[in-house]
């Protein structure tokens, strides 16, 4: 570890690391429904960028879960940059989305905009999504510190790593050490791409934090045609999962249908990941080595 890592992220306590911080620190799991994030398993979340109607979840649901994918994604409340776009069908969205998990048993991840919906939102994810553009909402950080469920935090698009760091920690000083964090694409002066994967940001959190880590290679890209390799791109530098955006018709969707797989091609994504996580064991085990204290603004 070189002085520059341990000076800039010297703000980050391990709060919610279980283990001795003298000792190395071992990996946190975080266990969802069921399922355990950042242990053994490369866990694959999926499903479109918002719930549009019960037929078009549930169809999506059976498609990802036959693939392999083990939670379901699905924004009810949308942060939209615009206000004539479609901000998500509310509790409707929430209630299409139980359904989904009833059917299927897949864990539901879903996005959770102000500390005024966490409670309701609590009731129906298996796991809380902070998206890009709340990452540096403080209140609704702290709100989820009680929320009793797991934290999916998205990366600020354009937040620094020590950034990130510090809202998750206002979430476990807040009581909840059950933190998942995503690296989802930063802005950058590249416009190939919507937003440009900090693929470093992978090994990085896994060397300064003992949180999982996962890659959102959808919004990352922009378009469908890149996400595969991003994809496979994470897995090889030790991502403990995916967040993947697909859609029945991604030609009809209501948001990111440029970004979204078809059912088909997230099949082919997923069969086409196996030797890359066979590659990736070693960089999946990295142990953070910094025992960093205090200091936070
Ligand atoms: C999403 O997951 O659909 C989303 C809005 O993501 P982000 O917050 O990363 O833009
Ligand atoms: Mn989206």
């Amino acid at each position: 570890m070189n002085s520059k890592w341990n000076g800039q992220f010297s703000c980050f306590d391990l709060v919610a690391c279980p283990a001795d911080k003298k000792s190395d620190h071992v990996r946190a799991v975080v266990e969802a429904g069921g399922i355990e994030i950042g242990g053994s398993d490369f866990v694959v979340m999926a499903g479109p960028c918002a719930v549009e109607s019960e037929k078009q979840l549930l169809q999506t649901a059976e498609a990802v879960a036959k693939a392999g994918a083990r939670i379901l994604r699905g924004g009810a409340y949308k942060p939209r940059s615009s206000p004539y776009s479609f901000q998500g069908l509310g509790v409707e969205g929430l209630k299409i989305l139980r359904r989904a998990r009833q059917l299927t048993g897949l864990a539901i991840v879903t996005e959770v905009m102000s500390e005024e919906d966490v409670e309701l939102i609590a009731e129906y994810a298996d796991i809380m999504q902070v998206g890009t553009r709340s990452m540096e909402n403080y209140a609704l950080l702290e709100a989820l510190g009680s929320c009793g469920r797991p934290v999916l935090l998205k990366r600020g698009m354009t937040a620094t790593l020590e950034e990130l760091l510090r809202s998750a920690q206002i979430i476990a000083m807040a009581g909840n050490p059950k933190i998942i964090l995503c690296e989802r694409g930063i802005r950058t002066f590249e416009t190939a791409t919507r937003n440009t994967l900090d693929i470093a940001a992978v090994p990085v959190l896994k060397t300064v934090s003992h949180l999982p880590v996962i890659v959102d290679p959808s919004h990352a890209a922009g378009v469908r045609a890149l996400v595969p390799v991003l994809a496979r791109a994470a897995a090889v530098v030790g991502a403990d999962g995916l967040i993947v955006e697909v859609h029945p018709f991604p030609e009809e969707a209501l948001s990111d249908g440029d970004q979204s797989l078809t059912f088909h091609e997230f099949r082919s994504m997923m069969d086409d990941l196996e030797p890359y996580l066979d590659l990736q064991q070693r960089s999946r085990q990295l142990r953070p080595q910094l025992l960093a204290v205090g200091g936070v603004d």
